[in-house]
């Protein structure tokens, strides 16, 4: 999901005053044995990769290394040759297998020394929760000679900035949460010293609910005039696309305001944030409440939303109910409804959602039931099948969707449907 503009805050707190350099190409080398024995998802080039490709800057290469520091060494020399700046990911821990700190100093032709600043840090996580740091635990307080420190505000290891002749090499803690903590702190108000230009290149994200990707380009090509600065692209999500538009202010402005005519009833948002997360926000503003009824996702609507801070101020809670006898008993779906029209049908959703509204004296209820499979699809009502329902003081609606894929992906589209619906409904 990584999916929102969630180094905004970082953007705007101008915490870094210091102009670097100007930089326009990237690597990013990612390190750790277990990225390469599918153990662990490699999330950092699509982290970084976004965070970059925002700042105008490319993203040129990723490399995923085992844990050899000969190995990560030699790829820090050769892309330092290709790139302005490095990113190198994980293997700044304590443990044996952290290697990173040690190859990315001698790639540098620099030593290893310890730091005033990281040990106070360390030394006040320690003390805070009433433990002594081991030897090793200490050594998370080393750095590359003459880097430039970005305290882990979630972590011990710290970011390292280091900067040579022909660019920048920066070290980051491999745990995503970690890595997103040092990149908003201090990563992105960096990079957007480095990556300012005379002529104020800026990126809208725009993201699109319930039309696909080659309609939008359809629409957005016969509606905006062209323009060789200015550079359009679109990305396909789970249940929404996000078109991004960069170029210079002057081009950009018109752009986006031609856009939000344009998908008026379709644009979710101009940031690039999750359905969750704007719809948190208008149901927070609107002081409306929500009440789940889930079938077929189990919960997925109800986690969704309380992923986004602060979802207690409108999630009231949420059902889950797969048995038949679990609709009846527990959202008052009438068996007769279930034994007409089956457990998967709009009657059954709608009254699923009436039914959770009503037990937990919501504003809205918005329920899910659906055929994730493997088995269990038939003829007329195949895998892939699912129906939303939202009940709200104007009356219930029901929405009927088939999906492509594999359970997962079942699931997954159908709780950002459910979203989506609850959206629509909050904004009119
Ligand atoms: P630690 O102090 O935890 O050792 P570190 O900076 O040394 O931190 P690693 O040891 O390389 O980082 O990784 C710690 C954990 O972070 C790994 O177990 C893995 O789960 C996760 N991790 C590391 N790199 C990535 C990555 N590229 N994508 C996703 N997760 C990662």
């Amino acid at each position: 999901m990584r999916e929102t503009s969630w180094w905004g805050i970082a953007l705007l707190s101008g915490r870094v005053t210091v102009p670097a350099m100007k930089i326009s190409t990237a690597e990013v080398i990612a390190t750790g044995t277990e990225l390469l024995q599918g153990r662990t998802l490699n999330r950092h080039g699509y982290v970084l990769g976004d965070l970059l490709i925002a700042h105008g800057v490319v993203l040129e290469r990723e490399t995923v290394l085992p844990d050899d520091p000969h190995r990560i060494e030699g790829c820090i020399r050769e892309a330092m040759q290709r790139v302005d700046v490095v990113f190198v990911t994980g293997g700044l821990g304590p443990t044996d297998d952290d290697r990173t700190l040690g190859a990315a100093a001698a790639a540098l032709g620099r030593g290893v020394v310890h730091d005033p600043k990281a040990d106070a840090h360390l030394e006040r996580f320690f003390k805070k929760i009433g433990r002594v740091p081991t030897k090793a635990q200490r050594g998370q307080a080393c750095i590359v000679d003459g880097a430039d420190v970005w305290i882990n505000p979630v972590g011990l290891a710290p970011g390292q900035r280091i900067e040579h002749k022909d660019g920048v090499v920066i070290l980051l803690p491999g745990p995503p949460r970690e890595l997103r903590g040092v990149v908003e702190q201090d990563v992105v108000p960096w990079l957007r010293c480095c990556t300012q230009d005379e002529a104020g290149t800026v990126m809208r994200h725009f993201r699109i609910l319930g039309l696909s990707e080659s309609l939008i380009q359809e629409r957005v090509v016969e509606a905006l005039t062209p323009s060789p600065s200015l550079d359009l692209s679109y990305c396909a999500r789970l249940g929404s696309v996000e078109c991004r538009v960069t170029g210079p202010e002057s081009d950009v402005l018109p752009a986006a305001i031609c856009l939000e005519e344009l998908f008026a009833d379709d644009l979710l948002n101009a940031t690039g944030e999750s359905t969750a997360v704007t719809l948190a926000g208008l149901l927070t503003e609107k002081g409306l409440t929500v009440a789940t009824a889930e079938s077929c996702t189990a919960g997925g609507i109800a986690e969704a939303l309380t992923d986004v801070p602060g979802s207690s101020a409108f999630l009231l809670g949420g059902i889950v109910a797969y048995a038949d006898a679990m609709k009846v008993q527990h959202l008052g779906v009438a068996a007769g409804t279930l034994e007409r029209c089956g457990a998967v049908s709009a009657d059954v959703a709608a009254e699923m959602a009436e039914g959770a509204r009503q037990a937990m004296q919501a504003d809205l209820g918005v329920s899910i039931t659906g055929i994730a499979g493997p088995g269990g699809g038939t003829e007329e009502k195949p895998v892939g099948l699912f129906y939303i329902a939202v009940a709200g003081d104007a009356g219930t609606e029901t929405f009927r969707y088939m999906a492509g894929g594999n359970r997962a992906q079942v699931r997954g589209l159908g709780v950002q449907r459910a979203l989506e619906q609850l959206w629509r409904r909050v904004k009119r």
